[in-house]
């Protein structure tokens, strides 16, 4: 009798081990590098939706000089926490990295800092985004953010202190976030570079922008030019357009959403 209960347990045993190495091997072993290593945009539908990425880790590297003000953070995850399907959560988390000597990082430069410092990647139902708020400038001195792979994003910190605070224009922090958010819209695949247009409202100049001079993808929001052109208090917000296009691609659907922050009325 005893032997027969032995048997079925080492039956029961077998067969659980075998469905562990089922489940295991149903799921194709992803290369972690090559799947941060893709275009802006490639990831928005990984990062809108819940098929596959239930959670979404955030981290964001800093210069101690270019540290986003908690504000600003607050928006992020609103944000976040507004269009993505992440039922797991969604988790900020910062850490501080020394001070880079170059002034001016191009996208090559930024990239083999994430290399070296960037310690979240995807895995499992968990993916990850890395943003890097630095003390450096764009080589070309116009840009101050950059969406420059699938999850990586730079804010060139230097640039946004010196283009902020001007008198009644954006404050540091709104200046700060609506570069960052603006990054942010990239990478969930505005506009038309992974979410698929639901109407036509590419720029016609500046394409992956969006033609309403309102909306938070408005090519201006990532350049100098923004400063010029938003007065304090008025951070943009992404119009209906942009939103359909993110619902589209398995964003939240959020009907009744209330922008967190006021639309914004260019002074022009
Ligand atoms: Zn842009
Ligand atoms: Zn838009």
């Amino acid at each position: 009798m005893k032997n027969s209960y032995f048997w079925a347990a080492l039956f029961i045993l077998t067969l659980v081990n075998c469905r562990k190495t089922l489940s295991v091997n149903d799921r194709p072993m992803i290369d972690t590098e090559a799947f941060h290593n893709r275009n802006m945009g490639v990831s928005a539908a990984e990062l809108l939706d819940d098929n596959i990425y239930r959670f979404l880790f955030v981290e964001i590297q800093f210069i101690a000089a270019c540290k986003p003000e908690q504000a600003t953070l607050d928006y992020l995850k609103s944000f976040l926490e507004t269009y993505l399907n992440k039922p797991k959560g969604i988790n900020i988390v910062l850490n501080e990295i020394p001070v880079i000597k170059q002034d001016a990082l191009s996208r090559d430069e930024v990239l083999a800092i994430e290399k070296q410092k960037r310690t979240r990647f995807m895995n499992q139902d968990t993916i990850a985004l890395y943003i890097l708020f630095t003390n450096g400038v764009h080589p070309g001195n116009k840009i101050l953010g950059m969406a420059y792979r699938n999850t990586s994003a730079v804010i060139y910190g230097k640039a946004i202190r010196k283009y902020s605070s001007m008198a009644g224009r954006l404050t540091h922090q709104e200046l700060e976030t609506a570069v960052l958010l603006h990054e942010i819209g990239h990478l969930l695949g505005l506009v038309n570079k992974g979410s698929t247009p639901i109407s036509q409202h590419i720029d016609s100049t500046f394409h992956d922008h969006c033609n309403n001079r309102k909306c938070l993808m408005f090519h201006s929001v990532e350049t100098k030019n923004l400063s010029s052109i938003l007065l304090k208090g008025n951070i943009p917000v992404l119009d209906s357009n942009c939103i359909k296009d993110l619902i589209a691609n398995g964003g939240k659907n959020v009907p009744d959403y209330q922008p967190f922050i006021q639309p914004f009325d260019p002074a022009y």
